[in-house]
Order: structure tokens, then sequence, then C-alpha cells
């Protein structure tokens, strides 16, 4: 269901513009405003969905095969040498936009550091008690 504040409802709607890369019955695929790297898009799916919490897995496997094919038309075009997929869930996530999409951002030799976390040494105690905690 379309959701007035939503900007990529909007967006889908037609009532914002877009630089649209790819559109079928299901998705529609846009550059992104504020790019990381050149060719950097968005994967948005027309039904509104606020996160993967709430995208039924139908629609979560057809943004996987789509997200493929993008990756190989982009890769052939753009010339790229690799690919992140990046898809945030929740405000701490970083997430700003609140209907579900997935982030193609190319990548190319010499573009940076992007996206490098900073990582936690964890002991293996704690490596096992993480492992209880999710499996148990
Ligand atoms: P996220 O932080 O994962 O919610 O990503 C939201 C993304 O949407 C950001 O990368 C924004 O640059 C992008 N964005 C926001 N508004 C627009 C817009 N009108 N057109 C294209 N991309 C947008
Ligand atoms: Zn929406």
């Amino acid at each position: 269901m379309k959701q007035d504040n939503c900007i990529f409802c909007r967006i889908i709607s037609g009532e914002i513009p877009s630089h649209t890369i790819y559109e079928d019955d299901q998705f529609k695929v846009i550059l992104d405003v504020a790019p990381a790297t050149k060719g950097h898009a968005l994967i948005i799916p027309k039904k509104h969905y606020a996160n993967l919490y709430e995208l039924p897995e139908d629609t979560a496997a057809d943004a996987i095969k789509l997200a493929k094919k993008m990756m190989k038309i982009m890769t052939d075009k753009l010339n790229c040498d690799g690919f992140n997929i990046i898809q945030n869930n929740g405000e701490i996530a970083g997430q700003t936009v609140f209907h579900f999409h997935m982030h193609l951002i190319p990548r190319y030799e010499d573009d940076g550091e992007i996206l490098k976390y900073i990582s936690l040494h964890p002991s293996q105690e704690e490596m096992e008690e993480t492992k209880r905690i999710i499996t148990e």
C-alpha cells in the first residue's frame, strides 16, 4: 500500500522524478541521488515494506535475483571491478528511508575504503557464547 509520506512510494508512483535504470512489474531500480561510486543504484520494490523483516520471502528472493541481473549488466556497461550489495535495517544500522531497498554499489580499483568498519577482537569464549545464544 502506497504511503503518502514515503519518498520511495512517491518515486514509484512517479510523483517524484528519479533516474530509473530498470523497471518491471515488481521493482524499480534507480540511481542513488548521493552515490558512493559511479552507478550506485537502489533496488526498490513497488509495494511498501519498511525493511527486510517485513519483506515477503518471494519478494526477497526476486530482489536477489534482480540484484544478480543488475550486477551483470552494470559490470558490463560500467566496467567496474567488483560490487557491494548493502541493505540497512533500522536506524541504528544506518537506514534513513523506511521503504525496503538494496544498495548496488559498483566498486572500482582505487575508489578508496568507502565501507570499512572497525573489527571487534572477541576471545574464543566470547565466540562460543555468541554461537550458543544464536543456536540454542
Ligand atoms: P538507507 O540509508 O539505506 O536508508 O539509504 C537511503 C538511500 O536513499 C541513501 O543512499 C540516499 O542517498 C538515497 N535517496 C534518498 N532520497 C533519494 C531520492 N529522491 N532519489 C534517489 N535516492 C535517494
Ligand atoms: Zn514506501
